[in-house]
């Protein structure tokens, strides 16, 4: 969610909860988190080779976690070679720890990137640039626009990895633009045999279709060259309609606008619309918006709510009712890019494009009448077909429905009772959100299953780069 399309409503928000506060006599203060129930167990970290502890990891929303006994952080594409040739251990790879399934837990080595970093090679012909596999994308912003280029979109944060990014199709929104990984042009790894190889569609064609979206599973990823496009400056206007508006012409403003997106908020019936579209320079607006985090109205909704759970929906539309229409402008780059705060849990389902609009109906239904405990945004977002073998857009333009929930609250109820309305949709999971599929149903959605699984045999015979995660989602022993 963008920062100021709620928080510019924030005060409202706030103001509306606050009242149903006062009325029913009950203070934030009196309600309480369920943190314990959700709290991360103390974690140690394991006895390394040297006899010293080593520094247990876990993701960004504290739902992955894990005490490997060794980190390796080589320095340069040798040093990965030498590692990878060296190694005894399994080997999982980690970029900045932004994924909620199990791709990086790991008792044996973690590998992390981090001197890979930077941007170079930028050319203003190809439109392309060469980028470190660890550099995070708000590096590239500014470095491209000095250069006269920009990414073509951009998630909805930007604080994940080129490479951990890639690995699992990240995507923004916009029915003219696939994910992040259809954006690479070329691709520099070094597999389980220690070999550094270069992947293109003019070179090591199936490791590219297969490489772009990998789950750390092929090899180590240590450089990405990345289609740009000239900069842009972007105008984003956020609105709050009735559901059932939204619902009806939620495809004509995908067609519309550069980019569409939406905010289904559950148990209300208003849903909210963001569109950003290209502007000139002299078409920005000279008021600055705030930063902040959008979804800390929710939490602190949430904790009303949770003190009176029977006004849930009132105080969710109460809210909603008194959001006005804003909008702000900047370099594209600015507009993309959001602080998330707040931390949440989160499963997402492509479906096919034109099923979207019903399957978000049917989940919105389904939380109504279920009385799920939940009033966290759902967001609903479109994407570009793409021929990528493991990419959940693999030749379907899509609409990603996200559910969300607080990272101390309940998720796995409220996901369980949704996931089935996915399936039923022939929704395919995004692989770094949560999800319960294992190999079997992956292949009966993906195509090009048993070519991923051919590739990685031959890139990573040794199954180096594997977990339990992995083994589950790719059917390996
Ligand atoms: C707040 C938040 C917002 C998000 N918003 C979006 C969004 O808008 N759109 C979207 O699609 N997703 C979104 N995500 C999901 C996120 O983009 C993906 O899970 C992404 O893969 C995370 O990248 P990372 O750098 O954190 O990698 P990690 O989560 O650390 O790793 C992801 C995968 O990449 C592999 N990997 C990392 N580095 C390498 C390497 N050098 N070589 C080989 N493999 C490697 C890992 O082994 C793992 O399999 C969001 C997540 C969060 C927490």
């Amino acid at each position: 969610m963008k920062i100021d399309k709620l928080q510019m409503n924030r005060r409202s928000l706030l103001k509306a909860a606050a009242a149903v506060g006062a009325t029913s006599t009950l203070s934030l203060a009196g309600c309480s988190d369920n943190k314990a129930e959700f709290a991360m167990p103390a974690l140690k970290g394991a006895i390394g080779k040297d006899g010293q502890r080593v520094q247990p990891w876990q993701n960004w929303s504290g739902n992955q976690f894990c005490e490997h006994n060794e980190l390796l952080v080589p320095k340069n594409t040798d040093d990965v070679i030498s590692m990878v040739k060296a190694t005894k251990q399994h080997i999982r790879l980690v970029g900045s720890g932004h994924s909620f399934s199990g791709l990086v837990p790991t008792n044996e080595s973690l590998m992390s990137l981090a001197y890979f970093n930077g941007l170079s090679n930028i050319d203003t012909q190809t439109k392309q640039f060469d980028v470190a596999a660890n550099t995070v994308l708000a590096a590239a912003g500014e470095v491209l626009w000095q250069g006269g280029l920009s990414l073509r979109n951009m998630p909805d944060i930007n604080t994940q990895t080129f490479a951990g990014a890639i690995a699992t199709s990240t995507h923004g929104t916009g029915m003219n633009f696939g994910s992040m990984s259809d954006d690479v042009v070329e691709l520099s790894l070094v597999n389980g045999l220690g070999e550094a190889i270069t992947c293109s569609k003019n070179e090591n064609e199936d490791l590219f279709n297969a490489a772009r979206t990998n789950i750390g599973s092929l090899g180590v990823i240590t450089n990405i060259r990345m289609q740009a496009q000239e900069k842009y400056f972007l105008k984003e206007t956020t609105w709050m309609m009735s559901l059932e508006e939204g619902l009806a012409n939620a495809e004509k403003l995908r067609d519309k606008h550069r980019n569409f997106e939406m905010y289904a908020l559950p148990h209300a019936d208003y849903i909210l619309g963001i569109a950003l579209d290209e502007v000139s320079e002299n078409e920005l607006l000279t008021q600055k918006t705030n930063n902040g985090d959008a979804y800390e109205t929710f939490r602190t909704l949430s904790k009303v709510i949770d003190a009176v759970p029977f006004l849930r929906s009132f105080i969710v539309n109460t809210g909603a009712r008194t959001v006005e229409k804003e909008e702000r402008t900047g370099k594209n780059f600015e507009i993309f890019g959001n602080l998330r705060d707040i931390r949440f849990n989160e499963m997402e389902y492509s479906v096919p494009a034109e099923h979207g609009m019903a399957c978000l109906k049917e989940i919105l239904d389904t939380i109504k009448k279920q009385n799920i405990d939940v009033i966290f945004p759902m967001e609903v977002r479109y994407i570009k077909a793409d021929n990528i073998w493991l990419s959940p857009f693999y030749q379907r333009d899509s609409c990603a429905i996200s559910c969300h929930n607080f990272h101390d609250k309940d998720y796995k109820k409220y996901f369980a009772a949704i996931e089935p309305i996915f399936w039923k949709y022939n929704g395919r999971p995004h692989w770094g959100k949560t999800h319960t599929l294992t190999a079997k149903e992956q292949r009966a959605r993906y195509p090009m299953f048993d070519e991923f699984l051919k590739v990685r045999q031959a890139m990573d015979p040794k199954a180096i780069f594997t977990n339990s995660h992995i083994n589950t989602v790719l059917g390996l022993s």
